[in-house]
């Protein structure tokens, strides 16, 4: 029987390839092994006309049921179905992906007898219900808090879908956190240390590579570039090795096995075995019983054939942890730390030519690389859970966040490099008469005018009371969340009504590169700017003075209070500035003010 020792929080690296889940139990992190003694569990669901299987079972099955065996998506996750990664991607599946609502890539299998459509939430749900059983087998206890980690350039809307597939799989998720910090964490590097720390988390995995770096300063950690290769990883190398052994065996019994998917499924399961084996020995064999036509194969392969056989893919790998760098702007002698991530960052040409651009340096890998991730995930998660007392790493916003305001101005809300989460309130109003609702339009960048930076969301708030301009008290409230999730909401402080967006940025989130460009951007034009921003601050003063003048007008000429010839002239004077305006949409700022001087003079009497 489960036995209720304490609510235990876990940690999931939930992978493309593969999953880890870890725990803080005896002072220290474990690994949690499956039920195989595997610590690492394939990422993969299996529909067959009975059962549904998960992890090492659905990979047992794989060659006999590969269009219903689900895998990879992680790819799939927060995106749609136009996707130009999901319809490459879609070409590369034998299972089946097709439209669903509002545009969501669905997974059609047939379980148990019937076609079914399952969203990517739905299947890592399936996974995540794995890796807790896998925790709570271990643990003999129910097991419901957890940290999940996601890649760094996740965007809020693949982050959220991350989070619904744990709430799928019934887990309170505590927190999302990003791979490389999880990683960071690992080593121990948010420790309250005097300046910064830049680390290089290199994590090369089963199908993608991902090197990141971040900065650590007391605690607060930023993701200051990215990069990598969305198809790049140990399914590769494992390719490599599998033609490698196609034409051996071709050659030798003179036949071509070359389109038979069966025998290559188990050709590749070995030729990944070899390889794994590879990385602690020199040399290792093939063996495989009557592969093709009753023929067996059988070849030894030396590490030193194997490096040579991916020789370009580790190059490849180089050159976009020199790009990585070059985007964060710092040379090679500023990284501290190089940590090692990732299953196969585990191969040791790998390990030698990273250490040999790091020019010698000492490579992080006292924690196995497959497992840091989930390792760091772990930690956080028992330090939330008050298991350990722990300093936690805050991640900050990149870019600042605000809305446009009158002529297109931004106007901050969120200034960049604020720790999240952030709760940031700023206050608007009307710019015309009886104006009953407002637009707001959320944006993300450095630059004065909201053109210039990248739109996030935009939404209204109804219902505004008519009055006059400048009278209503609109609040904007923006939250980001622990996770870098951005809500707004405007409330009219008057009556209380309230609307409300979550941003979900469906464009690709603006990479490191692009943010950086932003911000080198918003230096050079700072000056140019501040006088675009001047001018139009200038052309909106004279708009709104002109709309106020107008209403004290009519409410003078009904009190009475005015006699009709200054009435007609202010109104003559008004009017004239007004079509002014219209044909002069660029005039200096100085134009604008003397506008604006010269019908304050004329309005005296009904200020
Ligand atoms: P993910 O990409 O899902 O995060 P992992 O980080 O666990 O997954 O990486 C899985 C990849 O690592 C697989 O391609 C696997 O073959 C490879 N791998 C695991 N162990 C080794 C090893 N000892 N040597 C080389 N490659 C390995
Ligand atoms: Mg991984």
């Amino acid at each position: 029987m489960a036995r209720k020792v304490k609510d235990k929080a876990i940690g999931i690296d939930l992978g493309t390839t593969y999953s880890c889940v870890g725990v803080w139990q005896h002072d220290r992190i474990e690994i949690i092994a499956n039920d195989q003694g595997n610590r690492t569990t394939p990422s993969m669901v299996a529909f067959t006309p009975d059962e549904r299987l998960v992890g090492e079972a659905a990979n047992f099955q794989i060659s006999t049921n590969p269009t219903h065996t689900v895998y990879d998506v992680k790819r799939l996750i927060g995106r749609r179905y136009n996707d130009p990664l999901v319809q490459s991607d879609k070409q590369l599946w034998p299972f089946t992906i097709i439209p669903g609502k509002n545009e969501k890539p669905m997974i059609e299998v047939t379980y148990k007898g019937e076609k079914k459509p399952f969203a990517a939430e739905e299947i890592s749900s399936m996974v995540l219900v794995k890796m807790k059983m896998i925790a709570e087998q271990y643990l003999q206890c129910g097991v419901k808090k957890a940290v999940i980690t996601v890649p760094a350039y996740f965007n809020d809307s693949q982050k959220r879908a991350t989070k619904d597939a744990g709430k799928i799989a019934g887990l309170d998720v505590m927190r999302i956190i990003n791979e490389p910090t999880a990683a960071a964490i690992t080593y121990g590097f948010d420790a309250l240390e005097e300046g910064t720390r830049n680390i290089l988390v290199f994590d090369l995995g089963g199908g993608t590579f991902d090197v990141s770096i971040v900065t650590v300063e007391r605690g607060k950690v930023e993701v200051k570039a990215v990069g990598g290769d969305m198809h790049l990883g140990g399914g590769d190398f494992d390719n490599r090795v599998l033609n490698y052994c196609v034409q051996l065996f071709n050659k030798k019994y003179k036949v071509d096995m070359g389109r038979n998917p069966k025998v290559l499924r188990r050709l590749r399961s070995e030729c990944e075995r070899a390889k794994r084996s590879l990385s602690s020995a020199v040399e290792t064999v093939i063996d495989i019983d009557s592969l093709y036509e009753g023929q067996d194969f059988h070849t030894k392969i030396r590490r030193a054939k194997f490096e040579e056989l991916n020789a370009d893919l580790f190059d490849k790998c180089m050159q976009l942890v020199k790009q990585c760098l070059q985007d964060s702007k710092l040379s090679k002698h500023q990284i501290n730390d190089i940590v090692l991530v990732g299953g196969s960052s585990r191969i040791p040409k790998v390990q030698e030519l990273l250490s040999q651009f790091f020019e010698g340096k000492e490579l992080c890998k006292s924690v196995n690389p497959d497992e840091a991730v989930a390792y760091g995930a772990a930690l956080q998660a028992a330090v939330l859970n008050k298991e350990i007392i722990h300093l936690v790493l805050m991640d900050v916003t990149p870019l600042s966040l605000g809305v446009a305001v009158s002529n297109g101005v931004m106007s901050v809300v969120v200034p960049r490099n604020t720790p999240i989460p952030t709760l940031k309130e700023k206050y608007f109003t009307t710019k015309y008469d009886n104006q009953t609702s407002v637009n707001i339009s959320i944006y993300e960048g450095e630059r004065a005018l909201v053109a210039h930076n990248n739109l996030l969301g935009e939404f209204v708030l109804h219902g505004i009371p008519p009055a006059r301009c400048g009278v209503p008290n609109i609040r904007e409230c923006f939250l980001v969340d622990v996770e870098g999730i951005l809500t707004v909401s405007a409330q009219d402080v008057g009556t209380g009504r309230i609307n409300r967006i979550t941003v979900t940025n469906e464009r690709e989130r603006l990479s490191k590169v692009e943010i950086d460009r932003m911000v080198a951007d918003a230096k050079i034009f700072r000056k140019e700017d501040e006088e675009m921003a001047k001018k139009h601050l200038a052309k909106n003063t004279l708009e709104c003075y002109i709309c106020n003048m107008k209403s004290r007008l009519m409410e003078a000429k009904s009190r009475g209070t005015i006699q009709t010839r200054v009435a007609d002239d202010i109104s003559g004077a008004l009017n004239m500035v007004e079509e002014w305006l219209d044909e002069n949409d660029n005039a200096t700022i100085e134009k604008f003010e003397a506008k604006l001087n010269e019908l304050s003079l004329k309005c005296k009497c009904l200020t």
